[in-house]
């Protein structure tokens, strides 16, 4: 973990700021591939000198104090990673993922299908099983039924 951090004294506190790199490792949710990344953090914090009482109970933001003179950064820092991280990590943004017949990676043979039936053959397969089929002048699928 890499620190920037400035801090700077306002009339309230200490105003922190500066950003953090993190490494992040984990598993691409779409090809289960590890990977490693740096995920660079923007951190704004202001450390206040003293419980502001008149603050609104509604409000929920935790406030950080400057305790005995200093300032604790670790769970700011942890709450700063833990937003930036991604809900589902993908090891590249156009991770195409696993084929869902046989598992291969897609990203690595993009041409890849599986024999399908023809999607012609399927829809005369639906006709078929329909009893009534409205008359129709334009359709092909009576003529030949006739010949
Ligand atoms: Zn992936
Ligand atoms: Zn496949």
């Amino acid at each position: 973990m890499d620190l920037e951090l400035r801090l700077e004294g306002v009339h309230e506190g200490i105003l922190v700021s500066g950003n953090v790199t993190v490494d992040v490792t984990g598993e691409c949710g779409r090809c289960l591939d590890p990977f490693e990344y740096d995920l660079e953090i923007d951190v704004q914090e202001l450390f206040s000198y003293e419980d502001q009482e008149d603050l609104e109970a509604e409000d929920e933001e935790e406030q950080r104090l400057v305790e005995n003179e200093k300032i604790d950064l670790e769970p700011v820092l942890r709450d700063a990673v833990v937003t930036a991280l991604p809900f589902q990590p993908v090891c590249r943004e156009d991770c195409e993922g696993l084929c869902s017949e046989c598992g291969i990676h897609l990203s690595e043979d993009p041409g890849h299908h599986h024999e399908v039936l023809d999607p012609r053959w399927s829809a005369l397969q639906g006709l078929a099983g329909q009893t009534a089929v409205t008359a129709d002048k334009d359709n092909v699928l009576d003529e030949r039924e006739e010949s």
